[in-house]
């Protein structure tokens, strides 16, 4: 993991300041603790740097952000960045097909029958969205 502050990898962990995920170094840990603590700052410690942006989105987009942010715009793009370098949250075509193909080989499929296997759910890329396959699956019994 690397420091969301500094950028370091020097003891990183995550943890949660009320519900917002935030991701520091051991030294911007201890910086953050003794900011919080210090009588000059009143209430949160600053993140980082800030940085104004102007953004122009249709208004559905807009609706969509007001209605996730609930009041506060920077916590949900905050958490959208943090979602969005994820590897595990990105869906990536390949790693459905290795999923598939680790799935098919622990029922002991043969070479060619896995083959077949993740052919047709490529296949099935081009036509089907994530969103859809995702309904799919969930509403299927399995
Ligand atoms: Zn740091």
């Amino acid at each position: 993991m690397v420091c969301m502050s500094c950028e370091s990898t020097n003891d990183v962990i995550d943890f949660y300041i009320e519900d917002e995920k935030i991701i520091l170094c051991v030294d911007c840990r201890v910086k953050l603790w003794t900011s919080k603590t210090s009588v000059k700052s009143a209430g949160r410690p600053s993140l980082g740097k800030t940085k104004k942006v102007s953004l122009t989105l249709p208004e559905e987009d807009w609706e969509w952000i007001e209605e996730q942010a609930k009041g506060n715009r920077s916590k949900l793009l905050r958490r959208l960045i943090n979602q969005e370098q994820s590897p595990e949250s990105r869906w990536d075509n390949n790693a459905c097909l290795g999923y598939a193909l680790l799935g098919a080989k622990a029922l002991g499929y043969r070479e060619e029958d896995i083959k077949v296997l993740t052919r047709a759910i490529y296949n099935q890329f081009d036509i089907i969205s994530v969103t859809e396959a995702k309904e799919k699956y969930n509403k299927s019994p399995f």
